[in-house]
């Protein structure tokens, strides 16, 4: 490992702060390191994803790379989590802007002006952020979330009533009542019982046809409750594709929940 040039500061009338680079696998991770009078070593990672070291006072250069090094995978694996718990919206008003919507990636383009909107771009790749107040990103946030959340909805609601009838149940029920949430570890469930399905926001970066393939699943739940034999054969017959789509979706989105 390379040692950068380390510039230490002061920051408190007993604290020097240095920020030491640390490479692991494959990504550039940059850890505060601070100075203090302290007799044991505190590593922190920040749910900003900033990492912090405390160690004591003159500790050498060296030592602090061994224990920076000890620790990497550790590390890189606590800032990867913190990325990903932060994902939503909170991403989309960083530096790069992007976003991902059923499968396209779409740049943000803010604009600063009354009304309040927010609306795909015709072809042009872009998703458009009108606000007033373009500079408060918390405001923009929210902003962004509450369309999300919306118009993911929409989508989801508007596929249930196209595939709903595939039930083919003879007591017509009415088609089940959907809920957006965030979820770290479904894309979907089904309450059978209350006609209820609740679905994955992040559901709504992934292509339409992994969108279609977990309502359908989550609908077949409505008539086979299990995962059984009869609930695989609906599947099978309705989507015969859906184990391709499952691998897709699994693939490539389920490391942004
Ligand atoms: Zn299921």
């Amino acid at each position: 490992m390379k040692l950068p040039a380390l510039k230490h500061e002061k920051i408190g009338r007993k604290t020097m702060k240095a920020t030491y680079m640390l490479k692991s696998e494959g990504r550039r991770i940059s850890v505060e390191v601070l100075f203090k009078p302290v007799k044991t070593t505190r590593l922190r990672v920040f749910p900003d994803g900033r990492v912090s070291l405390t160690v004591p006072t003159h500790a050498p250069e060296r030592w602090v790379w061994d224990v920076l090094e000890q620790k990497s995978a550790w590390i890189a694996r606590k800032v990867a989590l913190a990325e990903q718990q932060r994902t939503g919206t909170a991403e989309l008003v960083r530096a790069s802007g992007i976003v991902v919507i059923l499968g396209t990636p779409l740049r943000i383009e803010l604009s600063h002006a009354r009304p309040k909107r927010v609306w795909v771009g015709n072809g042009d790749g872009k998703l458009y952020l009108q606000s007033p107040k373009a500079e408060d990103s918390a405001a923009l946030e929210r902003q962004l979330d509450a369309w999300w959340k919306k118009t993911a909805a929409l989508y989801f609601t508007q596929l249930i009533k196209q595939w709903y009838p595939l039930l083919g149940r003879e007591e017509q029920l009415p088609a089940p009542q959907i809920s957006v949430k965030k979820m770290r570890t479904r894309w979907g469930s089904c309450n059978w019982q209350k006609n209820k399905i609740n679905l994955n926001y992040y559901l709504f970066r992934a292509t339409p046809a992994c969108v279609e393939f977990v309502i359908l699943h989550e609908l077949a739940h409505l008539r086979y409750p299990k995962h059984d034999k009869d609930f695989y054969a609906f599947l099978d017959r309705q989507m015969p594709d859906w184990k391709t789509r499952k691998t897709t979706l699994d693939r490539d989105y389920t490391t942004a929940l």
